[in-house]
């Protein structure tokens, strides 16, 4: 059987380090990390997202500045609110929740902010470092899952990896990552032929596709490491619901090397990773 990747454990581990960096920085140049958190409207997942993100941030000793705004608001509400978080010195790092009301381009809203403070990795400026080996902010899911590999298999080098999904968010920057520690990639999407095919050769796979339980056992290289990003809610037999991922993971659990769950693997790792974003924003912020 696999091992599990533990994603709760692993997260709590960074957490613990993040808020000791946090009082350093305090003892050491009297600043305290903020992260700003821009939520646009009301989607109730996004909701949910926010607050776990403000209280996990204010639980390690950084200031929070949370912004709800109106679904109807305008381009430049937003995008002024966004300029002044970029000029205000007790903001470190600026988060806008995504995805925004139809009418409001993500990719404009990300372009306004100030590059050192993308702690999320999306402006264009981070995501070219991050293809040119460069020093940039790395986007935190793919991030948390650089760390869960690590945790057990720390030689990347040379090694197969597939990542199904072409995101900006996940497929792209995660195969940008594991390029950067010097695996072979590559990247899978709809269009890809024989999928289950590609997959049987990845020493790595990395599932970020939102299809539930897709990838089975018979798709998986024997001993391989499964990362499992998708999170998708599905009915249960007595009516109710609940999250599997992308990966069945009971099933590919009897030929994998490990492997992580959903919920409890790449979930809780992503937060984890914006405070560490947000404490290294602010570190750069005083050197
Ligand atoms: P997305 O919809 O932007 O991208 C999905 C990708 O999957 C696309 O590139 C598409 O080409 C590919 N795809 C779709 N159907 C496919 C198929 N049949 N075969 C191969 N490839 C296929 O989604 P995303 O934002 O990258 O998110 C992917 C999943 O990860 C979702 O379930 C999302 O909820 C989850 N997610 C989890 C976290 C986390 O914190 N764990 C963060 C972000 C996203």
């Amino acid at each position: 059987m696999a091992t599990r990747i533990d994603g709760k454990e692993l997260a709590e581990q960074v957490r613990k380090e993040v808020s000791e960096g946090v009082k350093n920085l305090k003892a050491s140049h009297a600043v305290t990390p903020g992260l700003a958190v821009v939520l646009v409207g009301e989607d109730p997942a996004s909701q949910v997202y926010v607050r776990n993100k403000v209280k996990q941030t204010e639980a390690c000793g950084m200031n929070s500045f949370h912004h709800v705004m109106d679904v109807g608001t305008s381009r430049e509400s937003l995008l002024s609110l966004i300029e002044s978080l970029n000029t205000d010195p007790a903001v470190h790092g600026i988060l806008v929740q995504l995805p925004l009301p139809a009418h409001l381009d993500s990719r404009d809203v990300i372009q306004t902010i100030d590059p050192v403070k993308d702690v999320d990795g999306f402006h264009s400026s981070n995501v070219g470092n991050l293809w040119t080996s460069g020093k940039s902010f790395v986007p935190c899911t793919p991030l948390g899952c650089l760390k869960l590999l690590k945790s057990v298999e720390p030689n990347i080098a040379g090694k197969n990896a597939v990542v199904i999904g072409r995101s900006n968010i996940v497929g792209r920057p995660m195969a940008a990552l594991l390029l950067n520690e010097s695996a072979t990639v590559t990247i899978a999407h709809s269009k890809t032929k024989d999928l289950p095919a590609l997959c049987r050769q990845a020493d790595i796979l990395v599932a970020a596709v939102g299809r539930p339980r897709m990838i089975k056992a018979d798709w998986v290289k024997p001993g391989a490491i499964v990362l499992d990003v998708g999170i998708n809610r599905v009915e249960t037999a007595d009516g109710g619901g609940c999250l599997v991922g992308d990966v069945d993971f009971e099933d590919v659990s009897t030929v994998a090397g490990a492997i992580t769950p959903v919920p409890g693997g790449p979930g809780p790792m992503t937060i984890a990773c914006l405070l560490a974003n947000t404490l290294e924003a602010a570190k750069r912020a005083v050197s």
